[in-house]
């Protein structure tokens, strides 16, 4: 049998990540297979075959970690089949079920030879030289290291394609009482304006239109500006909007509480900053938020959706829901419901309250029984679905500014996204993949809108592509993106 030195000087080695949970680790995902490609790997669509597997794992509810012990029970399988072929499988558990569990993964699953967490990833390299050296000894680095891993991961950038994400803020200091962030990522840390000036610089000349820029808690940034001063989210976004070639910009995931007045005014006065926003609210009753320790009233909510609806008249919101926390009564819940019915959202995110080890809403008691849970949960869902298909159908006749991104599934098809991030099918050709276009939209199917092109610069569009008369939607789609896919930001 080979070693894995003797198999990386024959051929490029191939690595397979499976990325669970929020954008953050979407985002840490692609810097670790960054950090990788120096090293001569490929990135592999499979497991079969791969001589690495990482899977970088979400902590944030319930089951998490039962579910990456039995992912890791298959992986076994297939490490088998590969050394039946002569090769051999590393295993790495990389994110915030590796920063929780640490040691205890390689006590249940001893096959692995990695366990790393969201702040030390850029040591995958050493640990990598480290386990070819040492097959079979499993290590375990789940610091928060004094160097920062922006100043070490590599400086160049892959993006994946015109949207890209872009990590600007780590870390918690809130301490929601549900809530295991502060314990898994660590205190609230901000990247300096200068490295995140160059990262999207960088990105805009590699093709990127689009960025969203992530924390857990992003509207808290607050990092070194280059004129010496502390920079704020808005001011950070106005910089960011200089950038020639940058036409959209996002972020997530906010606090209602750091809505600060310089952010408002941004989303009034800065085009590139799209209006919708994810914006958290998780429950319409003020005795439940103090009993989360969100640190706001629902009426500081309410303002925050007011201030900007008037600063951006167009503007649309999601938020997160939790049901069933400890002690949430009816009463409670009919608050939510009534917030939901006032504000009207466009998208939305809802669970059931899931006791998190060692967060301070576990040792609460006084639960809620998960019969009445599954109630609240359905009844939420269905106002808020009712409000989201309302949203996407009352774009039908409306033309809308599409960023288009990919072809589709049919040929000749394009998907882009408008604005409030709705996936929108037209038919076009490939040259106008990065570009805006102004769209009709004709038709909504599942969460996806149907449209044709309208505009554009007309250099850009091709001499084959051309507008369904019939209208876009009787000729195929592609799979819907079902925002419920998505489980934490
Ligand atoms: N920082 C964001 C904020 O303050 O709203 C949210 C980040 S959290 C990683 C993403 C979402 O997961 C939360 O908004 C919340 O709705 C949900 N969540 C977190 N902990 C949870 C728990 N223990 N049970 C159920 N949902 C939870
Ligand atoms: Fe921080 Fe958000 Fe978790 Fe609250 S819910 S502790 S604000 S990450």
């Amino acid at each position: 049998m080979k070693t894995p030195e003797r198999q990386s000087q024959d051929r490029l080695r191939k690595v397979h990540i499976k990325t669970y949970g929020c954008q953050m680790n979407v985002y840490d995902s692609e810097r670790m297979l960054e950090t990788l490609a120096p090293m001569g790997f490929e990135v592999s669509p499979d497991v079969e075959g791969a001589d690495l597997v990482i899977l970088n794992t979400c902590h944030i509810r319930e089951k998490a970690s039962e579910k990456v012990y039995s992912e890791l029970g298959r992986l076994r399988e297939a490490q088998a089949r590969m050394a039946e072929t002569g090769g051999r499988m590393m295993l790495a558990v990389a994110g915030c079920v590796a920063q929780a569990e640490g040691a205890e993964i390689l006590r249940r699953a001893p096959q692995v030879d990695m366990v790393f967490g969201p702040q030390t990833y850029h040591r995958l390299p050493a640990m990598l030289a480290e386990a070819d050296k040492n097959l079979g000894k499993g290590q375990v680095d789940t610091d928060f290291p004094i160097e920062d891993k922006y100043d070490v991961l590599p400086e160049e950038r892959i993006p994946a394609g015109i949207s890209a994400f872009l990590t600007i803020q780590e870390g918690c200091d809130k301490f929601c009482t549900f809530c295991v962030v502060p314990y898994t990522r660590g205190s609230e840390q901000s990247r300096s304006a200068i490295a995140i000036l160059n990262e999207a610089k960088q990105m805009v000349a590699k093709g990127v239109r689009e960025i969203t820029l992530l924390g857990q808690n992003v509207n808290a940034y607050h990092g070194d500006g280059p004129d010496g001063r502390e920079w704020g989210l808005a001011r950070l976004i106005r910089a960011l909007a200089e950038i020639d070639g940058l036409a959209r910009i996002r972020y997530t995931t906010s606090h209602p509480r750091d809505m600060d007045d310089d952010l408002i005014a941004a989303h009034g006065d800065v085009p590139a900053l799209m209006p919708f926003l994810h914006l958290p609210v998780q429950s319409g009753s003020d005795r439940i938020l103090a009993a989360m320790n969100r640190k706001h009233k629902v009426d500081v909510f309410r303002k925050v959706v007011d201030r900007l609806r008037d600063v951006r008249p167009d503007m649309a919101f999601s938020s997160d829901f939790i049901v069933g926390f400890p002690g949430e009564s009816d009463a409670d819940f009919a608050e939510t419901l009534k917030l939901v019915t006032d504000i009207g959202f466009a998208a939305n995110f809802s669970f059931k309250y899931s006791p998190r080890p060692g967060t301070p809403a576990a040792d609460m008691g006084n639960a809620v029984p998960d019969p009445v849970m599954t109630d609240r949960l359905t009844a939420l869902q269905q106002l808020l679905d009712a409000q989201q298909e309302a949203f996407n159908r009352g774009c039908i006749g409306k033309t809308m500014p599409v960023l288009m991104e990919k072809s589709a599934r049919d040929p000749g098809q394009l998907v882009g996204r408008s604005p409030y991030l709705q996936p929108v099918h037209i038919f076009g050709g490939g040259s106008l993949i990065g570009h805006i276009v102004n769209c009709d939209i004709q038709d909504l199917k599942a969460y996806s809108l149907f449209g044709s092109l309208v505009s554009g610069d007309p250099a850009l569009l091709p001499s084959h592509s051309f507008v369904s008369q019939s209208g876009a939607a009787e000729v195929g789609q592609s799979p819907p993106i079902d925002p419920k896919e998505r489980v934490c930001a």
